[in-house]
């Protein structure tokens, strides 16, 4: 039986097989040091380092590169960490082929990006293993409190800068763990929940407050937490799923991706989900109807399949090469089992008292819009129904009306819902209320709200450093 651990990317095939089978952690640990190596002495050294233009924290790859080639990998890892307050998460997660790798000169010139997400994670990995990760210990204690309202990448990046230079911190998030998508968005074969829960302790043990379970709007008032706080980051994502309608679209067995998901993930921790229980939540032994073609319904697929469904297909309005999620996740879905059916759109669900299928029209890409993108056109007559037991509805996120949930005025957001502020400085129409990750940007990557993150933390830094020494001059 296949066990589900992502082996390294180019690990040949008969060492991923024993890997699958065996000790995945001793074989994993020797593939990696070998391959860490080999790959940082690839790098030309060249001189104009795309790779690091290209990357959003602008981290200093070719140095670590150079580092872990010389086998140093406590300055490797004092260099990378300098940048990124996550280092091993983005090495697993990032889409490096739109990223760092993407833009890597040897990779240009035909020969194969060097692997620098791996070598990312496996820097820090070690680093972890060795000790060298410590938590905040700031020189001196601030007396001024910032109060993070979520604990996804963006708001626990800047919790952790602030709390390096003795800022009291208080992080508050409506879920349970901290870590937002991170924890209940992204599955555990992509990134391992320890990997986050240990960046959490660190992030305790260097004296950053969590004030978990607490739904701002519902639990406190965003007024209460302005007045208790000199300043406040809002970090809270973006939550709203875009729906479909149609016949039959309110009809029970009509999922959304991220409840599919966050009930997976709970349950990898251990939790109890009612829902998953009931069979209502869980693709075990069913047929899966996935629509979209993001990463998001990349993540609901290949959960799918590692749930033991018995079928699992993806439909996609328009086709493989226009698809938006990143082809090496398509890739492995295909490996593992998963049928993508393109050029496909709902119109509708079938079913009596639960959804028992999709209706789906046929489409061909027409003329290009104003973007240069096809336009998918349906083709009279060719609809047909596609079975399904489940059928998940994963077409992406959209922001919540955040000054009506939270009754607050003054609080200025875009035309798309997101959060207005000032791109310099991150501040919001409201004095001292800063914004970052993807409530600010729209649905984005880890790699930005952690950017956003530590920017928005400088900007608070200052601002309240700012309002001390006038304090002092007074
Ligand atoms: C299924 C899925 C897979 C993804 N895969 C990847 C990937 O492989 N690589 C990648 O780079 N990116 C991926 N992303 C995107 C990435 O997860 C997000 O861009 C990133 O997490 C955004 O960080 P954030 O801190 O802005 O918000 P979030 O991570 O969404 O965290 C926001 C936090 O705020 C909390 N919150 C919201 N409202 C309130 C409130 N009123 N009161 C209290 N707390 C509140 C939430 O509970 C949450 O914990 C994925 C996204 C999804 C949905
Ligand atoms: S943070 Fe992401 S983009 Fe930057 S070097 Fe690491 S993997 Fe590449």
């Amino acid at each position: 039986m296949l066990k589900f651990v992502d082996v390294p990317r180019g690990m040949p095939e008969k060492r991923a097989a024993e890997a699958r089978r065996g000790d995945f952690d001793e074989i994993y640990r020797e593939y990696a040091a070998a391959k860490a190596e080999e790959q940082s002495s690839r790098c030309s050294q060249c001189g104009v380092p795309y790779c690091q233009t290209h990357c959003p924290l602008h981290n200093n790859i070719p140095d670590w590169l150079k580092l872990t080639a010389e086998g140093r990998l406590e300055e490797a890892y004092a260099v990378s960490q300098a940048t990124n307050t996550f280092p091993e998460i983005c090495g697993r997660i990032c889409p490096q082929d739109r990223l760092c790798e993407g833009n890597c000169v040897i990779e240009q010139s035909g020969h194969g990006t060097v692997t620098i997400g791996a070598v990312e994670k496996y820097i820090t990995d070690t680093a972890w293993e060795e000790g060298w990760v410590k938590p905040a210990a700031p020189r001196v204690e601030r007396p001024e409190s910032v109060g993070i309202i979520g604990a996804g990448p963006g708001g626990l990046a800047a919790a952790d800068m602030l709390r390096r230079r003795g800022f009291q911190v208080t992080v508050y998030d409506r879920y349970d763990r901290a870590g937002g998508l991170m924890i209940y968005g992204i599955p555990g074969f992509k990134l391992e929940k320890d990997v986050v829960m240990r960046r959490n302790k660190l992030l305790e043990d260097g004296g950053v407050t969590f004030e978990l379970g607490k739904d701002i709007g519902v639990d406190i008032a965003f007024q209460e937490l302005r007045e208790k706080h000199d300043a406040i980051l809002i970090a809270t994502g973006v939550y709203k799923s875009r729906d479909l309608g149609g016949p039959g679209a309110g009809l029970p067995g009509i999922l959304k991706a991220l409840d599919y998901l966050t009930a997976s993930n709970k349950t990898g921790f251990g939790d109890t989900v009612a829902e998953f229980e009931s069979g209502e939540l869980n693709a075990n032994g069913k047929k899966v109807v996935v629509i979209g073609g993001g990463d998001t319904a990349m993540d609901c697929v290949r959960t799918a399949i590692r749930q033991g469904a018995s079928s699992v297909k993806c439909l996609y309005r328009r086709d493989r090469a226009n698809m938006p999620g990143s082809q090496r996740e398509v890739a492995n879905a295909e490996e593992e089992g998963v049928e993508f059916v393109w050029l496909s759109a709902p119109k509708g669900f079938v079913g009596d008292d639960r959804a028992n299928g999709v209706r789906v029209a046929k489409m061909r890409l027409g003329a290009p819009d104003v973007t240069g993108r096809q336009t998918p056109e349906e083709i009279e007559g060719a609809d047909y129904t596609e079975p399904a037991d489940i059928i998940i509805k994963a077409l992406g996120f959209d922001p919540e009306d955040l000054p009506k949930l939270w009754d607050v005025e003054g609080l200025d957001v875009t035309r798309w819902g997101t959060i207005k502020t000032d791109h310099r400085t991150h501040e919001t129409a409201l004095d001292g209320v800063f914004a970052a990750g993807d409530i600010v940007r729209g649905a984005s990557l880890v790699v930005w709200a952690i950017r956003d993150g530590r920017e928005a933390a400088d900007a608070i830094a200052a601002k309240l450093d700012a309002r001390a020494s006038v304090v002092a001059a007074e």
